[in-house]
């Protein structure tokens, strides 16, 4: 993800204004993206490298991993080809099957004070491609205090960065262990303009489930990068993965649209949706309207307000999401109701899933409480109980 920072720094109320208004023409070369007159060598020398990793920055924040591979994106340019996943070679660069739901990333604790912040970016911006798609992204915790480019123990990495040309980068899945990073200014974690960080990460977690700049393809008539590419849906000009200064339309902060969930779709089929039934074995939890209000235990059958999306968001905690988006919550973080009623992860939305046995799990609050059925299911769902007894045991069902 690329701004204009110069216009930035002088006329930080101008942020959006310099957004929407044309190609941004930064001073590492962007503006020789799609121009054939200019040779590889000039073309090399005007294009941004990471001096620590290496990687080449095209078109604001798309990496490439060595000079093949930038050689291959140069050759590309203007062959004048017609959501889009990248191609490598001949083949889409996504995902395995059995990858796609176990995508395990750090933290790194060298965030310091803004390590909470980029967890819970990374947390809501995963989920909101989860919530579309067959993919989970899974913080492992464990590992933040090794969270290197050499770490073999997650697929990526996510660690700040200051001094680059980008407010963030990422990957695509094709590419090796070690630029498999997703980095972070300095001067992103607070937001840039319209922009949350969680917007940002929702673009750049797209590029790590292997779409493209929107903005590449001929509709948009601008910012074109090359045809290493295939169309997963027609063309969507408020597409998360298009820059709104390249002639996109989407004004506010970064959100993946009705197109962009049918693309991830394509690629890696839809989200798997459960539902919690109580240990009666007849009532289901509901989330009142299909989210919004009140979550209660009372429903027989199950239909679109008893579905939800459930996601490790690692380290043995899920996040429930209704049909609508709303987040299951434990109010206080335990020790009260529970309600589906919030738009992000927080604390008080995060859920230990402990295994009871016999099929069935608890569900424990971030101050320990457990989730509860009162009356067995058939009444209220509240998430105050000290212990697990039979009414804080629930079935996990697939649909
Ligand atoms: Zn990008």
């Amino acid at each position: 993800m690329k701004v204009n920072y110069s216009l930035a720094v002088l006329l930080p109320s101008a942020v959006l204004a310099s957004l929407l208004s044309g190609c941004a023409i930064n001073d590492d070369g962007d503006e020789h993206v799609g121009n054939n007159h200019v040779s590889f060598e000039e073309f090399l020398a005007s294009t941004y490298q990471e001096p620590e990793s290496g990687v080449y920055i095209v078109d604001g924040d798309l990496p490439f991993e060595n000079l093949d591979q930038l050689r291959e994106f140069y050759d590309g340019l203007n062959i004048g080809q017609a959501l889009a996943v990248h191609r490598s070679g001949n083949s889409d660069a996504k995902w395995s099957n059995s990858r796609k739901r176990n995508l395990t990333y750090c933290v790194s604790n060298s965030f310091g004070g803004n390590y909470n912040t980029v967890v819970y970016a990374m947390a809501n911006a995963a989920s909101d491609w989860e919530f579309a798609a067959n993919v989970d992204l899974v913080h492992v915790a464990s590992q933040d205090g090794n969270c290197t480019a050499s770490n073999n123990n997650v697929v990526f990495d996510v660690r700040p960065v200051s001094g680059v040309s980008y407010l963030a980068r990422a990957f695509f899945p094709n590419y090796s262990r070690a630029n498999r990073n997703i980095l972070i200014a300095t001067n992103a974690i607070g937001g840039y303009g319209v922009w949350t960080l969680t917007g940002i990460l929702r673009h750049e977690i797209g590029h790590v489930l292997g779409f493209r700049h929107e903005h590449t393809r001929p509709e948009a008539k601008t910012c074109y990068e090359n045809s290493s590419w295939r169309a997963l849906t027609s063309y969507d000009s408020k597409s998360v993965m298009h820059y709104p200064h390249c002639n996109g339309r989407q004004r506010g902060d970064l959100v993946i649209t009705g197109k962009d969930e049918e693309g991830a779709i394509a690629l890696y089929g839809a989200a798997p949706q459960h539902a919690l039934r109580a240990v009666n074995g007849t009532h289901h939890v509901v989330a009142e309207g299909g989210g919004g209000g009140a979550a209660k235990a009372n429903r027989p059958h199950i239909r679109s307000w008893e579905t939800f999306h459930v996601n490790h968001l690692g380290n043995g905690e899920y996040s429930v999401r209704s049909i609508n988006g709303h987040y299951l919550v434990a109010e206080g973080g335990g020790g009260g109701a529970a309600n589906a009623n919030r738009k992000a992860i927080g604390p008080w939305e995060k859920f230990r899933f402990i295994n009871v046995g016999n099929g069935q799990i608890a569900l424990r609050t971030i101050n320990g409480r457990y989730v509860v059925a009162e009356g067995a299911g058939g009444g209220a769902l509240n998430a105050n109980r000290k212990a697990i007894g039979a009414w804080e045991k629930f079935r996990l069902i697939g649909l």
